[in-house]
């Protein structure tokens, strides 16, 4: 599956766009400011499946301090409706009235799944909210949502790595690649 520089998987061909070592750096950083952000407090992190379990393993992994984890598995209907809804396929099993809630993104896209998870999560009344996504593509944004914290901007290109797949391949590297042109 991997040469020296470029990833094969299934038909298609992607290049190195952030290392290993780049992103780690920057995990490290979002991990410290949530630190200085939730201090003596004992966040709730929830990580949205599937795309953002990689990324969310290190996160809790660099915020070293207590703090409590959950996992919600979303998929999208079109429906009749053009912009098609969020549903929850796996909901959380914790009672979210007055804690501090991380909602932890692999990636804002076009902002649907945040967008439409924030309106789910607002109901259950939080004592407060903070969103991070490990990536975010800015011309790509269609739904108003705001993220807290942001791992990199990414230019509009479909990527792979660190969690996101290909057609059920490519979760597992560890560093992130971006569709050859
Ligand atoms: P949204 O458009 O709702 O912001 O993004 C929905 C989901 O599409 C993301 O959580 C992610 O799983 C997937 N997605 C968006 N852009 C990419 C991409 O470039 N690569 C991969 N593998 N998945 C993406």
């Amino acid at each position: 599956m991997q040469s020296s520089q470029t990833v094969a998987i299934h038909d298609l061909t992607f290049v190195p766009l952030l290392s290993e070592q780049q992103i780690q750096t920057r995990v490290g950083e979002l991990g410290a400011a949530l630190l200085a952000r939730y201090e003596g407090q004992t966040p709730l992190f929830i990580s949205i499946l599937s795309g953002a379990f990689v990324f969310a393993s290190d996160l809790i992994r660099a915020y070293d301090d207590d703090c409590e984890v959950g996992f919600v598995k979303l998929a999208s209907y079109q429906g009749t409706q053009s912009s098609g809804s969020i549903q929850t396929v796996m909901g959380l099993e914790k009672q979210l009235t007055g804690r501090h809630v991380v909602v932890v993104e692999d990636i804002v896209d076009t902002g649907r799944t945040l967008h439409f998870f924030l309106d789910l999560l607002r109901q259950q009344n939080p004592a407060s909210i903070c969103t991070v996504a490990f990536l975010r593509k800015p011309e790509a944004v269609e739904y108003p949502v705001a993220v807290d914290l942001v791992g990199f901007d990414i230019e509009n290109q479909f990527v792979v790595g660190y969690g996101l797949d290909y057609e059920g391949l490519g979760r597992n590297l560890p560093g992130l690649y971006q569709l050859m042109e």
